[in-house]
């Protein structure tokens, strides 16, 4: 059996513990400090690490790459056009590329946007897409290096995994990207049931992720920035928050994508 573990690391990050219990390998996505993933391994898997993954170059997914690899041996792996960027990377990617691990294989997507070497790693068997900062639930990362034109194209890939995917994302913003979302998505019925849970998840400590892709299509507006009623729709919210979208731009993804990403990082609640 393939397990997905979520360890809350840092302020409000997760790394991703990916366990198969047949072969005994252990696999770990951005660990942003040891102490609390060595922790879970060691109590729970045997005190064994093979692998650690970067999905991108922030010290918050990287930072604990070289005491994990220090104490278990384990081999880094992450994108090899940002190796110069990534503690102690020991075999760089391309994207398409797989890694095989016991009985899993991860396959490495683009994932460009949040920065220029953020990659993605979809995982078979336990149907996880381990996305970093590209995608949150109700979300997405800040476009810290991309262009809005590269992050929708992640989008629009990462969106189109089958409806049960499970999107582990590294962090836990559900919350506070949902005061966004129901802003510029008011009558989301959808959006309101899952705001509820997220509410119920957080006052019992627990993590809301990972959601599924299904959900996310209907309820995140970063996904949703080709649907050319919503964009009509959340016209007069935008510019609520001083931006403008253009009649012209309502049928191009880009342009509404771009605009709500704006209107997020200017979003006071
Ligand atoms: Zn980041």
């Amino acid at each position: 059996m393939i397990t997905i573990t979520a360890v809350p690391i840092l302020e409000d990050n997760y790394a991703w513990l990916v366990h198969d219990s047949v072969k005994r390998l252990t696999a770990v996505v951005d660990p942003g400090e040891a102490e609390p993933i060595a922790a879970v391994i060691d109590r729970d898997f045997g005190g064994r690490l093979e692998v650690i993954l970067n999905t991108h170059h922030h010290s918050d997914h990287t930072g604990g790459n070289l005491a994990l690899k220090a104490r278990y041996g384990s081999k880094i792996f992450g994108f090899g056009a940002d190796s110069a960027r990534l503690p102690g990377l020991d075999y760089g990617f391309v994207i398409g590329e797989r890694l095989y691990f016991g009985r899993e294989e991860f396959t490495v997507l683009d994932c460009r946007g949040h920065t220029s070497g953020h990659i993605g790693f979809y995982s078979r068997l336990s149907e996880g897409l381990f996305c970093g900062d590209a995608l949150f639930s109700l979300g997405c990362g800040r476009l810290f290096e991309g262009t809005a034109a590269e992050a929708w194209q992640t989008m629009i890939r990462l969106r189109d995994y089958a409806a049960i995917t499970r999107v582990c994302c590294g962090h836990e913003y559900t919350a506070s990207n949902g005061v966004f979302a129901q802003f510029v998505d008011p009558d989301n019925k959808a959006l309101r049931l899952r705001l509820a849970e997220v509410s119920r998840l957080r006052a019992q400590g627990l993590a809301t992720v990972p959601s599924r892709i299904i959900e996310e299509r209907q309820i995140n507006p970063f996904l949703r920035a080709d649907d050319g009623d919503f964009a009509r729709r959340i016209v007069p919210r935008l510019a609520q928050i001083g931006v403008e979208l253009l009649p012209s731009d309502l049928d191009d993804p880009v342009a509404v994508f771009a605009a709500l990403r704006r209107a997020k990082d200017v979003f006071k609640p």
